[in-house]
């Protein structure tokens, strides 16, 4: 049963969207042409026009073309924080006719390696302070250029929140090899690229996820999949040039991506770019550039309202608090409620869907809930096993069909297959995730049937975790699961089957502490617990689920 012919929907907006056959980067295009002289990017005190950023945006375009050869449908990775900088390599590559390949900054080396050699990076564009970890890959993958980037080169002289100069700034030009170039140099150069020929079915980006289960997939995105959600994103929340989005969250992520950096450049508005959370920065910047819209994070939300020097004036400009990626507690919904006169507008969604599938709508918001289907987006909940469509009420997998649905996983036709399935003649994609929908059509998430973990939003693969545990020597066998965490929702825990050649010669802690080394911050075990056997079918495979069913009845009794 669909739920599009009983749905609320806001009368403001109409039910379908007409998408542009144009290419993000025609997006830049037409801003820089409208509003040349206008602010895009506000960076703790700098500032970039509209016509400053095209130009960026082309002649690091055209050193991509003419100095490492770039290709269309290259795969290009871009492993940065949140900064100017991010923001013109992004359109670059795609000037270029390349595709992003976004990467976690938290990813180590033995992280990047896998997603190197998964979609054959030959060039990435990187932060300065994250070069030692991609460097040595140089040697062992087929990676080969590095662009550097020092993100204070776009720093005023004194940056608007005075404590951060130091946290961003990194000496410049300290390593020494020859295939690493710098911004600087590439930027300076002027080149101009090839006549741009780009099309809405061109490949734009590979988001990283996991999918329902197994290692990290890149999720084939076009530009049109990207745009619905941009076009979408901008008429749903009213965003016009005049708005100025506060981009908090990581681009990398699709949310940052989507709401933080493609609606502003598609509207001509201005983006108000944050390197790294603080609550402090945050109430400032929002304050001297009197931002007006805001997609996070709980986590991120939650720490901003317990800033005990918040003051409701500061933050009046604000009209549109949104976010999605993990539930919003409803008392802290209730509390923003209190403070600003705002309800928080809670989104659904994945990688695979760049962004939403459901959105609250902001005139009639309801707390702890994914909202309504979006633009046409046809969602249904299916019973997992049957398949049988069910009804109000009852709860079974969250399924979707709209044009911001993925492509499929780059490379893997088998898990491609199996993350779709078909219902009245149409391919719908399987979220991985249960939930359930009311009278008036709002979706709630109850629970997961895929292998996922969520700290706090940083959504963690279970068998990447595993795979990076099995390099270290004395495990012989490790099954990852999530265990309940009063600060960040869920976190990891491993359960370890140690290699007898090493019992009494390796502890829990030391195992955490290897994984400290090895993992990003978020993904790292917490809690490690040796187990002498782990439960398995019959041919061998181990039974996750019964290790993470254990895991959380345990909280469940308490
Ligand atoms: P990602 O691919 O990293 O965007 O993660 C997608 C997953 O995040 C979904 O499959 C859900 O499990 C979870 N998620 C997204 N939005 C929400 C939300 N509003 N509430 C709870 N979980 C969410």
């Amino acid at each position: 049963m669909s739920t599009s012919h009983f749905a609320y929907w806001p009368k403001r907006v109409s039910k379908s969207l007409t998408l542009p056959e144009t290419t993000l980067y025609d997006n830049l295009v037409v801003s820089a042409k409208r509003y040349p002289n206008k602010t895009a990017i506000e960076y703790y005190g700098a500032s970039k026009t509209y016509k400053q950023l095209l130009e960026e945006v082309d002649y690091l375009a055209g050193y991509l073309e003419h100095r490492l050869e770039i290709s269309p449908g290259e795969r290009v990775m871009l492993y940065m924080q949140n900064s100017p900088q991010y923001v013109i390599a992004f359109y670059a590559i795609l000037r270029v006719r390349g595709i992003v390949v976004p990467i976690n900054p938290m990813n180590t080396t033995d992280e990047l390696e896998f997603y190197i050699n998964d979609c054959e990076i030959k060039t990435a564009i990187i932060g300065q302070e994250l070069s030692p970890q991609i460097e040595p890959l140089q040697a062992t993958t087929g990676l080969e250029n590095l662009v550097v980037a020092v993100y204070s080169e776009y720093l005023p002289t004194i940056p608007l929140v005075s404590d951060l100069t130091a946290e961003i700034t990194e000496s410049k030009k300290i390593y020494q090899n020859e295939n690493l170039f710098y911004w600087e140099d590439a930027i300076q150069t002027q080149l101009t690229p090839s006549l741009y020929e780009g099309n809405s079915e061109d490949v734009a980006v590979l988001p990283y996820t996991s999918g329902t289960t197994g290692l990290p997939k890149g999720c084939i995105h076009t530009h049109k999949t990207v745009q619905a959600n941009v076009v979408g994103s901008a008429v749903w929340m009213n965003i016009s040039a005049n708005a100025v989005s506060f981009s908090t969250l990581p681009l990398f992520h699709v949310t940052g991506m989507v709401h933080g950096m493609h609606t502003p450049i598609l509207t001509g508005s201005s983006m108000v770019l944050l390197t790294r959370w603080n609550r402090y920065h945050a109430c400032k910047l929002i304050e001297n550039y009197q931002c007006t819209h805001w997609v996070n994070i709980s986590t991120m939300l939650i720490d901003f309202l317990a800033n005990p020097n918040l003051n409701t004036e500061d933050i009046k400009s604000l009209v549109n608090i949104a976010g999605g990626g993990a539930p919003l507690p409803e008392a802290v919904g209730e509390q923003l409620f209190k403070l600003t006169g705002l309800k928080f507008v809670e989104g659904y969604g994945l990688s695979e869907t760049i962004a939403q599938t459901h959105f609250n709508p902001p005139d009639r918001p309801k707390l702890q809930c994914l909202g309504i289907p979006s633009f046409d987006v046809d969602a249904r909940i299916i019973e997992p096993v049957t398949m049988k469509q069910l009804g109000v009420g009852e709860v079974g997998e969250i399924v979707v069909n709209g044009p911001q649905v993925f492509k499929g996983y780059f490379n893997r036709p088998e898990e491609t297959k199996d993350a779709f399935i078909e219902i009245d003649g149409k391919l719908f994609f399987r979220t991985g995730d249960i939930g359930r929908f009311d009278d008036e059509g709002y979706y709630f998430i109850v629970d997961r049937v895929k292998r996922m973990i969520n700290a706090s939003g940083f959504k963690v693969w279970p068998t990447e975790v595993e795979n990076l545990l099995y390099k270290h020597p004395a495990i012989q066998q490790a099954c990852v699961v999530s265990k309940p965490d009063e600060k960040r929702g869920e976190t990891v825990k491993a359960y370890v089957i140690l290699n007898p050649i090493y019992s009494g010669k390796v502890s829990e802690d030391d195992i955490i502490d290897w994984s400290k080394e090895h993992m990003a911050n978020y993904k790292y075990p917490r809690y490690v617990e040796f187990i002498e056997k782990l439960p398995t079918t019959a041919s061998g495979k181990i039974l996750w689920r019964t290790l993470q069913e254990a895991e959380w009845s345990k909280v469940n009794k308490l």
